[in-house]
């Protein structure tokens, strides 16, 4: 038999092994610790159409689409109808994170009939932003070299080349930040930024608004604190004023986070002079939150008290396509897709009913940041 105070000092060394084992999980890599990027908390503002309000609600996607073919294109094409559907449907638009190597087509293509479906796609996007949705910038890894020399003929960089080693073992998934910074250094990772933004402004708003935004491609913004610091230097250089997609942890790994919590995936970036802001995903289960996978976004608006909650959903309308975007994959069935596209309407519906109820206030990361700017 165990005496009473036996068993407590048991628990005490239990405790303390386990406080332990815990601050060495507490060893990941979390951005949103570094010192240069400090929270920012929303202020319930009175007098404001969101005053009544518990959080936005910023429904993202990824626009990665597969362009390969004209079927592909006609696909994506019925898909953004879809979409636009919904959003017009229930009055929450799509924040699109464009990957502009997606559109390379519609200019470089030799296949009159595929560089015409892919110009109509882009004019899909450019009709959505005029119905109330947002497109920003997204890249995977540099701007194809053909399209970039397409839209730099005009005008020429000049950054220095940086010759830095990655990281060994890198943390994050090999993507965005490593396929260009560390394989083509910093003047191609400005270069990419700059020109893919540009190519955003001309064929979806015809010159008239400024892309604000980026997320990285695989989450990747760099293996350390060095690495983001750099990645924050060359969205500013680029003319940015917002990033979408810190991560944390270990790549792979149980501590692998996409975003943060509500209250507090919102953040003031300082860059040198330069002020950014992190407008991060809502982290969740499998990663963040995604309209696809169950979440209860009431319980999130909730979460957080004496402030506006941002919940900032991630979905790929390319899950929508026949053709799955990401190679090896065999094309999904109608059924499969059908189910999906049950699921996404449902989260739409949801989030409707959370936005009558002055729960939700649907918005796009634009109208977002001039929310957030005004507040400073
Ligand atoms: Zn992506």
């Amino acid at each position: 038999m165990m005496r009473p105070l036996a068993g407590f000092s048991l628990f005490l060394i239990a405790l303390t092994f386990l406080q332990t084992g815990g601050c060495s999980k507490q060893t990941a890599e979390n951005p949103f610790r570094y010192p240069f990027i400090r929270p920012l908390h929303l202020k319930r503002e009175a007098g404001k159409p969101y005053s009544e309000y518990r959080a936005f609600y910023v429904l993202t996607e990824d626009f990665e689409p597969a362009v390969e073919s004209v079927s592909d294109l006609d696909y994506i094409r019925e898909v953004l109808k879809f979409a636009s559907g919904l959003s017009s449907q229930y009055n929450i638009p799509w924040t699109h994170f464009v990957d502009v190597n997606a559109l390379a087509p519609a200019f470089l293509s030799d296949d009159q009939q595929l560089k015409q479906r892919c110009q109509a796609m882009i004019g899909d996007l450019a009709r959505m932003t005029v119905e109330g949705d947002d497109c920003e910038l997204h890249l995977h890894g540099p701007m194809n070299r053909e399209l970039l020399d397409y839209v730099s003929s005009e005008e020429k960089l000049h950054i220095k080349q940086s010759g830095a080693e990655a990281a060994k073992p890198y943390r994050q998934r090999k993507s965005f930040f490593f396929q260009s910074f560390y394989r083509q250094g910093y003047r191609q990772l400005v270069g990419s930024l700059t020109y893919g933004k540009r190519l955003l402004e001309g064929c979806v708003y015809e010159g008239k608004k400024q892309v604000l935004a980026f997320r990285p491609g695989g989450w990747d913004h760099g293996d350390n604190e060095q690495d983001t610091l750099l990645y924050f230097h060359a969205l500013s250089d680029s003319g940015l004023m917002s990033n979408s997609g810190l991560s944390t942890g270990q790549f792979g790994g149980e501590n692998w986070r996409v975003g943060n919590d509500p209250g507090k995936n919102v953040a003031i970036v300082s860059a040198g002079e330069d002020r950014l802001f992190e407008v991060s995903p809502t982290a969740g289960p499998g990663g963040y939150v995604n309209p696809a996978m169950p979440h209860d976004l009431n319980k999130l608006a909730n979460s957080v008290k004496d402030e506006m909650a941002v919940i900032v959903a991630v979905y790929h309308l390319g899950a929508l396509q026949k053709t799955k975007s990401e190679a090896g994959n065999a094309p999904r069935s109608d059924a499969e897709l059908r189910a999906e596209r049950e699921t996404l309407e449902q989260q739409f519906k949801t989030a409707a009913d959370l936005a009558a109820a002055k729960v939700l206030y649907p918005i796009t990361l634009r109208e977002l940041l001039a929310i957030i700017s005004e507040q400073q």
